[in-house]
């Protein structure tokens, strides 16, 4: 798929999420949800910077959050550009959609899961991200703001920065969606539409949008940060007593494009084989993320620094 068809899939598959009918609490809170960042694109942000122009750009690590919220990204986009085609007084099919592949940031910071990194580049070809990833100093890699300050030097056009950021995470509490950065920071506007989000409207629609969830959520982890402080969730022990159910079998009997004669599993990457030997070092057994819905308990498997 090109970005365009990409885009329009996108497009489909929100639509379809938002015409589900009468079935779970979770599902007409996260269609809620949807509604309002369709908006915050639609109506706020896209008429002041255009997607199908170089001024914004999207932050991306392969993240549940930055997944979701690039899936509707690419569906406003593509509405974005019907409704541009509308107003035009040629035929849609003079209309060709502009983008060959969509701006898009990775910063190279921590040391990740290998798996995490696979699935970063696979979703780059599978979404048509151009990704930039940032360059290490020396050897030493560089901090956020840095990072950013160097590919603002390389991308000058950009004006404003997608990020997948929730009301729920460290420092978040106060963010607006639309602000712009702090001033220790490199100066462009942050764009956070996905800010009112909780941990089960994520799940809710990752897993009915059948796209692959990065391998490493399958394993028990529902925060994803550095190898080093990153363990599966306590909460998800199998031996736990107070274990979660999973509130999600609707989304995945019914996710998009599933057939029925498709397996019914959920729709993971591969874990890489250097994760597995680090995972399998400790005999527990854990749920897969998907099953943690409480926010205040998605980062309790970092391990804290002292
Ligand atoms: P996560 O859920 O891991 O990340 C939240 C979102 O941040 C992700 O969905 C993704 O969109 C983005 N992101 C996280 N890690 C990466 C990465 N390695 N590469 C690319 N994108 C990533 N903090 C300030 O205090 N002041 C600022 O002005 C400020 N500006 C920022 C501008 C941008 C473009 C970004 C990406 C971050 C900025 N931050 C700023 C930091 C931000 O508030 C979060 O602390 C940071 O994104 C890490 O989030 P997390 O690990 O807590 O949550
Ligand atoms: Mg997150
Ligand atoms: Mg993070």
């Amino acid at each position: 798929m090109d970005l365009g068809q990409v885009s329009e899939y996108c497009y489909n598959l929100t639509n379809s999420y938002l015409e589900i009918k009468n079935q779970t609490q979770v599902i007409a809170d996260t269609q809620d949800a949807i509604r309002l960042t369709k908006r915050y694109f639609l109506q706020d942000i896209f008429p002041r910077w255009s997607p199908l122009s170089c001024e914004i750009s999207f932050s991306y690590n392969g993240g549940k959050d930055c997944q979701v919220l690039l899936l509707l990204y690419l569906g406003c986009i593509w509405e974005f550009f019907l409704n541009s085609v509308q107003d035009s007084q040629y035929d849609r099919q003079y209309h060709q959609y502009p983008l060959r592949s969509l701006p898009t940031v990775f910063i190279d910071q921590e040391e990740t899961f290998a798996t995490m990194e696979d699935f970063v580049a696979s979703t780059s070809e599978r979404y048509c991200l151009s990704l930039y990833e940032s360059v290490r100093d020396e050897g030493k890699k560089l901090s956020m703001p840095e990072a950013f300050d160097q590919y603002l030097k390389l991308h000058s056009d950009t004006k404003a920065i997608v990020i997948g950021i929730r009301y729920t995470d460290p420092y978040a509490a106060d963010l607006k969606t639309i602000q712009p950065t702090d001033d220790d920071w490199p100066d462009f506007l942050r764009l956070q539409p996905l800010l009112h989000w909780k941990l089960s409207n994520i799940w809710s629609f990752l897993l009915f949008s059948n796209e692959p969830i990065c391998g490493i959520y399958g394993m028990g982890f529902t925060s994803i940060g550095s190898i080093k402080n990153t363990l599966p969730n306590p909460h998800l022990n199998v031996d736990r007593k107070d274990k979660p159910s999973l509130l999600f079998q609707w989304e995945i009997a019914h996710a998009f494009g599933k057939t029925d004669d498709q397996d019914p599993e959920v729709n993971v990457s591969q874990v890489n084989h250097k994760d597995l030997a680090l995972l399998n070092n400790s005999n527990e057994k854990y749920l897969p993320g998907w099953y943690l819905t409480d926010d205040s308990l998605e980062r309790a498997g970092r391990v804290k620094r002292c």
